[in-house]
């Protein structure tokens, strides 16, 4: 059996990057950067006013005053002359500031008497309330870095620099398949035996977290012709395959065999960890395939330790694992030696607090936790205040 170290570094090495493609920037929202991005202009493009004001020249503050107010200059227009020595223009935020002038003065620090400016602001420096050309980025410096996430601040950015498309990592196709003879979908008469199916309700909403939705969810019971056809025509048309349920040893589990028989080498099977120990990760042609334990609670933490990184890798993400912190935690726990654990959590000030209820068919505290905490195979019980590794949910 693996441990979650050495598990999680398999994961790592056995996915890659996607292709790449080119895309408009009104679509690339949650795509990852796939070519580092140069400005083609100086932005701003001119010296801008960054005031509703009045633009002069400073020197003339000295002996000047008041200016004559000869012209004015709205954002989109422009004052084609050079400003002269005593004159002063009228001029609004986003307009360009008139060759000549290096100062702007706002409207509410000044007097105008009929076309005369008397300027009552004494704490003005040359270029004041001036946004210089080139101050956000020079032309052709770099913009973005290839592996940045597109946000909707990067997208205007680049709207920003008149760039209209780019080059970005496809997003992998994932299908979903859920397997178990008990499971009842939301929405219908529950018959005895049953349980409402909610793993692939998780897995999906889990994808949309990291901008992703699952490409295709099927359910099937435990039989396993039905088990080996669904598999087999599942993994064809993705390059990621999560399956739930069916992994484990009981005489109802087929997923291994269905695997085994759509020809996926597997990678690790079992993994040295609580919940979630019989998590199945393999590989078939370019697509990979996690099979996770049914359990809820299992089937949220095998996603976000191992899933999760796998498709921020073939994403081209330069971090894979949720971000960690240490913390120390907030009341003592009991844990023997073996399996590593993780527990779902809540931050609680600056302290970490295990929350009630981690057996892995519990999801009622995993949906208030905002975290996991992670203790290694060799710890053993834990006193309260011990520094304890922190793995943040993505919210
Ligand atoms: P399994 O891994 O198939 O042995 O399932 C372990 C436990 O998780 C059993 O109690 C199942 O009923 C439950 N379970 C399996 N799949 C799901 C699902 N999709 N939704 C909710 N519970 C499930
Ligand atoms: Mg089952």
């Amino acid at each position: 059996m693996l441990s979650v170290e050495k598990a999680k570094q398999a994961v790592i090495e056995n996915v890659s990057l996607l292709s790449v493609e080119n895309i408009p920037i009104e679509k690339s929202y949650g795509y990852v950067l796939a070519e580092d991005i140069y400005s083609p202009l100086a932005l701003p493009p001119f010296n801008q006013s960054a005031m509703d004001g009045y633009a002069f020249i400073f020197d003339d503050l000295k002996n000047k005053l008041p200016l004559k107010i000869i012209a004015e200059v709205a954002a989109g227009n422009q004052y084609k002359e050079t400003l002269r020595s005593g004159d002063a223009i009228r001029i609004f935020t986003g307009a360009p500031v008139p060759l000549g002038a290096d100062c702007i003065v706002m409207q509410e620090k000044v007097r105008v008497e009929i076309n005369l400016l008397h300027i009552l602001d004494t704490t003005l420096n040359p270029y004041s309330n001036i946004r210089l050309k080139g101050s956000q980025i020079e032309k052709e410096e770099l913009a973005l870095s290839k592996g940045t996430k597109v946000t909707a601040a990067t997208i205007g950015f680049i709207a920003g620099m008149g760039i209209t498309s780019i080059q970005v990592v496809r997003k992998p196709k994932v299908n979903v398949i859920v397997t178990g003879s008990e499971l009842q979908k939301p929405g219908n008469p529950l018959k005895e035996g049953q349980i409402f199916e909610s793993n692939s309700y998780s897995i999906s909403a889990a994808l949309n977290s990291m901008d992703l939705s699952a490409d295709r969810i099927e359910s099937v019971a435990d039989n396993e012709v039905e088990v080996n056809a669904i598999i087999a025509r599942s993994i064809e048309t993705c390059d990621v395959l999560v399956l739930s349920g069916g992994i484990s040893v009981g005489d109802y589990d087929f997923v291994e065999r269905g695997l085994k028989n759509s020809t996926v080498e597997p990678i690790f099977y079992k993994v040295k960890q609580k919940p979630g120990k019989p998590l199945f990760f393999g590989k078939y042609k370019n697509t990979i395939v996690f099979a996770l334990p049914g359990n809820p609670a299992a089937v949220l933490s095998c996603f976000y330790n191992y899933v999760y990184p796998a498709l921020r890798k073939m994403q081209g993400f330069s971090s894979h694992f949720l971000k960690s912190v240490k913390l120390p935690i907030s009341t003592d726990y009991p844990k023997k030696s073996g399996l590593s654990n993780f527990l779902n959590a809540k931050m609680d000030k600056d302290k970490i607090l295990p929350l009630e209820g981690q057996a892995s068919y519990i999801l009622r505290s995993y949906a208030i936790a905002d975290s996991i905490i992670y203790l290694p195979e060799e710890s053993e019980n834990l006193k309260a205040g011990e520094l304890v590794e922190v793995f943040l949910l993505p919210k």
